[in-house]
């Protein structure tokens, strides 16, 4: 999805009654987002400072539930969890995520016996980190759960479905056989979820897909796109049939 929103060119279309404060965040070459999920603030500070030394962002929280929405809002791309923590422990932490999404997820312990305990859990955690463990190791550890978990994204030069046909080299999409005019914002929100059928983004995760930045406080712009592309695609726009709601999410691409 980072990959496609790179090559796609940079667009922006104004908003009629949309937001009109927007901040502008520049995004420096999309880099791939972690969330600590640590409340030793001392621990916190020094991981954050090496991932970002790595070319992460970084995103904290002390507590399970600020996790669980910072997941279901912004989603990271990968998610570096301590088991003990106060409030929710990690292990529910862990168990509230995988009802979200699959993003990956580093578990973060104490004890080596604890990680066997986990490991037979089979939580879907996609590694362990024992503490102490060093910084250095933590990002190798994230940098290898990264590129073991992502799909190769490779861009088709035509995406199909039913009867909607979205020529990727000439810019063009057709709706039951009939050409349609999309802004260039429309198109990149069309191919980011038409790529992934099936796939829920976020508005947050649409917004730096086509924008490579993000406007804080300028989600609910991708919702004006959004109708004014099922106006254009769906037979019905009430009943839209291949942009899909998802409720507390965002949308997707329906998947045939
Ligand atoms: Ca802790």
């Amino acid at each position: 999805m980072i990959q496609i929103g790179r090559l796609l060119a940079f667009s922006l279309q104004p908003i009629v009654g949309g937001p009109t404060h927007c901040e502008r965040h520049y995004n420096p070459g999309m880099s791939q987002k972690i969330l600590i999920v640590e409340d030793e603030i001392e621990l916190v500070k020094v991981i954050r400072d090496y991932l970002e030394k790595a070319g992460f962002r970084v995103d904290s929280v002390d507590n399970g539930s600020a996790a669980v929405s910072v997941i279901q809002h912004n989603p990271p791309d990968l998610v570096l969890l301590d088991l003990n923590l106060p409030g929710m422990d990690g292990l529910d932490v862990a168990r509230e995520i995988r009802r979200i999404n699959d993003v990956p997820i580093i578990m973060v312990t104490a004890r080596v016996e604890e990680t066997d305990r986990l490991i037979g859990l089979e939580l879907g955690a996609d590694d362990y980190i024992t503490k102490p463990f060093s910084p250095r190791e933590v990002v190798a550890r994230v940098r290898a759960v990264l590129r073991r978990t992502q799909k190769p994204v490779t861009t088709p030069e035509i995406i199909e479905s039913g009867d909607i046909l979205i020529d990727l080299l000439r810019h063009r999409v057709n709706a039951a056989d009939q050409s349609v005019e999309l802004t260039p914002t429309e198109f990149d929100l069309l191919v980011v979820m038409a790529s992934q059928p099936g796939r829920a983004f976020s508005r947050m995760q649409l917004l730096e897909s086509t924008q490579g930045e993000t406007f804080e406080g300028c989600e609910r712009t991708v919702d004006a796109h959004i109708k004014n592309l099922r106006a254009k695609i769906e037979a019905d726009p009430k009943k839209p049939v291949y942009i899909e709601t998802v409720f507390g999410v965002g949308y997707r691409f329906r998947d045939e």
